[in-house]
């Protein structure tokens, strides 16, 4: 197969969508159904559609483009990833899943192969969760994490629910709809730029995901009682403060002693209620941020934090309610797709390395209905979500290639795996 990646045509295609944008160039701002999002979702319709894929979008505003295989009647090979970005982004963050997947399929047809399982570029409502609060929004929904339910109590700043907004922007039906049968994609493969250093770092062009380590966060408030700096004495004091930093120690030391350097925890949020020189910390409200590639290590680290609050609350006298915000479980991607991207690494003799993603993606949750797999190429200096994010044309164009001939090889015969 004479796979061929027109560079210069996807570049100017990422440079186009880069400008479909509410931020003054050379920041990316585009943010879910807003009409600058509906613009460019309408340029990649196009682009689409100009490729002779047929394409739909179901209620959650996931939009499905389809290259028909042979045999229509084996489950589709899926790609794809986001093109929503958070306020001041760049240009390469999900796009370059989006454009080079694109790019894959329109080399692949070029070469004057066909699928025998089509393939489905897939590009997934809100990976962001700057609009809902809550990220992977299409991809949560697809895989069943979220149910409709859930999702219809879900409304923006100004207080317009996902259903009114969603609706306007013109994805109709139900939401029950959008949940996807276990079995329905053969596989699913996300190109992406790694956001963190190692690639760039070793110099390798490739990254082949593992697995995916998923956050948990909760919202802690600790509330003891405050009182005059001066007049209160030490013993017998509630002091907020006091009872939080030994939490925000609790929590570095169990991500240390958890065994596994794939562990991190952060407390990235720290208010003290009054705040004043003179005044005992009344209230403290912390934010934990958990994540690691096993759930059972992770959930170690929570029990272990938990236990520390708990038995502060019995020598401080202090309380300390918690919210979950969100507990994924991390995922380990499917052999069956990593292997292919190891293949398609070697027959084209380019350099890969094996790694984890520390941020989560859409494939996250198309793991849970599908073999999933990444593909990660070098981002300078690991620089994401913010307008000086780079990748080079070079690295995207080999991403693209890999990932073209992984979807060949995949969508060459029937996947029969189910996920359960
Ligand atoms: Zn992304």
């Amino acid at each position: 197969m004479n796979l061929r990646i027109e560079q210069d045509r996807l570049q100017s295609e990422i440079e186009a969508l880069a400008r479909i944008s509410d931020a003054t160039p050379p920041a990316v701002t585009r943010v879910v159904f807003t009409p600058t999002d509906q613009e460019a979702r309408r340029w990649l319709r196009q682009l689409c559609l100009e490729a002779r894929m047929a394409v739909r979008q179901d209620a959650i505003g996931n939009m499905f483009a389809r290259w028909a295989g042979s045999d229509e009647s084996a489950p589709p090979i899926a790609t794809g990833s986001h093109i929503d970005a958070i306020p001041n982004a760049g240009k390469y963050d999900g796009v370059v899943g989006v454009l080079g997947a694109l790019e894959a399929i329109r080399a692949l047809q070029r070469s004057g192969w066909r699928p025998l399982c089509s393939i489905e570029l897939i590009l997934f409502t809100s990976e962001e969760p700057t609009r809902f609060g809550i990220g992977c929004l299409g991809s949560r929904m697809l895989s069943g994490t979220l149910t409709p339910g859930a999702a219809r109590q879900l409304t923006d700043d100004s207080g317009e629910t996902l259903e009114q907004v969603r609706k306007k922007a013109g994805a109709q039906g139900e939401l029950e709809s959008v949940r996807l049968p276990s079995g329905h994609y053969g596989a699913f493969v996300e190109l992406h730029i790694e956001q963190g250093p190692l690639l760039e770092r070793t110099g390798v062009p490739l990254g082949i995901v593992e697995s995916i380590a998923a956050p948990a966060s909760y919202k802690m408030l600790v509330e003891g009682a405050g009182g005059h700096a001066g007049a209160v004495l030490m013993p017998g004091r509630k002091d907020a403060l006091c009872a939080a930093a030994e939490i925000i120690l609790a929590v570095e030391q169990a991500a240390l002693s958890s065994g596994s350097s794939d562990t991190v925890a952060t407390v990235g949020i720290c208010d003290v209620f009054p705040g004043a020189v003179n005044s005992i910390p009344s209230r403290v409200r912390l934010s934990l941020d958990v994540r690691d590639t096993d759930l059972q290590r992770r959930d170690k680290v929570l029990h272990a934090i938990q236990a520390k609050a708990q038995h502060l609350v019995a020598e401080r006298g202090v309380s300390i309610p918690f919210q979950i915000i969100n507990a994924d479980a991390p995922a380990s991607c499917s052999s069956l797709v990593t292997g292919s991207l190891i293949r398609s690494c070697k027959t084209h003799g380019l350099p890969f390395q094996t790694m984890v993603s520390r941020a989560y993606h859409d494939a996250l949750f198309m793991s849970r209905v599908a073999p999933a797999g990444m593909l990660f190429i070098p981002c300078r200096n690991g620089y994401s979500h913010r307008p000086d994010e780079y990748a080079s044309p070079e690295d995207i164009a080999r991403g693209v290639l890999v990932l073209a001939e992984t979807l060949a090889e995949l969508s060459a015969q029937p996947v029969t795996a189910i996920v359960s």
